[in-house]
């Protein structure tokens, strides 16, 4: 491993044609540090850091993604299509816990790219995005990475008991689960903007390979109402969820957003993406994951993948997060 200077060192803002020492202060002010979190942020949130065109901040952003590929963190525009197979090789996958789930899922949830799970309350979202971070931090041969996990919490809903619960379940050290698991509460949609742009300097020293965002969307459906709002809420999100998918890709990590959105009572497969600006949400989506009850099972189904099964799958939730039916211990709760 090289020492933290020399990783630094080639990640220095300055190293990049063009920034002198008054944009890279400007730049530090804004908390964008190097040149990664160059590349990750936004074209709006440079121009506005910095004070200079959108056209300009987009150069800047360019020449920061054009550093990492001569670093070779980054794909080039260009790439053959066997070269991309190998660099995907470097694609790695984290277990949801249920080996249904996970089939349905290809082997389990990836790192470069973001994954959906979406449905109506209760339908065991925030249970998945719970098991996923203890998942993550299993040896490759029980299907995690060895690796920490983030959790962005929107809704105040992640609770450090129901880990310790599902860490035990699972045969594994308590508190050292707990201890791998780096919690974000945001309390509004700026304020989870600003965790999501500061994820780097989490990232990259705590060896974190997952990043949860439970709920994506939650205060954004919340602060924009009405109709006149609509254009700056997507404006918003759009913006917000291309840093994450941005963050997916440079860093290989997974990220996993939640989506509540009721069930259509008629149809089943009605519009279930209606509320909330889904279709930000969906089209910055790499998978989809659409999740209903039924009785005390749960059903999944993988959502406009152009090369994953389109069928339901049966998981249930208990006392190992989320768990395959056949599995459930016969004991009364
Ligand atoms: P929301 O949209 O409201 O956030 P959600 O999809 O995130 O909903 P979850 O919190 O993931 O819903 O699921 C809640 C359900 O998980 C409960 O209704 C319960 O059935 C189940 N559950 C929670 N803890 C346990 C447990 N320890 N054992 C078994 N089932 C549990
Ligand atoms: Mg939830």
């Amino acid at each position: 491993m090289l020492p933290a200077t020399e990783v630094e060192e080639e990640l220095e803002l300055d190293t990049l044609p063009g920034v002198g020492p008054a944009t890279k202060a400007k730049l530090k002010d804004a908390g964008i540090e190097t040149i990664l979190d160059l590349a990750t942020s936004g074209p709006m949130d440079i121009a506005e850091a910095v004070d200079i065109d959108v056209s300009k901040a987009v150069e800047l952003n360019n020449k920061a993604r054009k550093k990492l590929v001569e670093l070779n963190r980054l794909e080039p525009d260009f790439i053959n299509a066997a070269d991309l197979l190998a660099k995907r090789k470097a694609i790695d996958r984290i277990s949801t816990g249920s080996k249904n789930l996970d089939e349905l899922l290809g082997g389990g949830i990836e790192t470069w790219a973001m994954t959906e799970f979406f449905g109506e309350f209760g339908s065991g979202k925030s249970q998945i995005c719970h098991t996923l971070c203890v998942m993550a931090q299993q040896p490759r041969e029980e299907g995690g990475l060895d690796a920490s996990s983030v959790y962005v919490d929107t809704e105040g809903t992640f609770r450090p008991e129901r880990i310790q619960e599902i860490a035990e379940a699972r045969g594994m050290d308590a508190e050292k689960a707990l201890s791998r698991i780096t919690v974000a509460r945001a309390y509004n949609s700026a304020h989870q903007e600003l965790i999501v742009k500061d994820l780097g300097h989490i990232i990259e020293p705590n060896k974190v390979k997952l990043v949860i965002l439970d709920s994506a969307v939650a205060h954004y459906r919340a602060e924009f109402l009405g109709r006149g709002t609509l254009a700056e809420r997507q404006q918003r999100l759009n913006r917000f969820m291309h840093q994450l998918l941005r963050t997916a890709e440079i860093y290989n990590i997974a990220v996993v957003v939640t989506n509540q959105v009721q069930a259509a009572p008629d149809s089943f497969f009605g519009d279930p993406t209606r509320p909330v600006g889904g279709h930000v949400v969906a089209h910055t989506s790499t998978y989809r994951l659409y999740l209903r009850k039924a009785a005390k099972n749960r059903i999944a189904r993988m959502v406009d993948s152009p090369y994953h099964p389109e069928r339901d799958t049966v998981f249930i939730l208990n006392d190992r997060g989320v768990d395959d039916p056949s599995e459930e211990p016969t004991r009364k709760k």
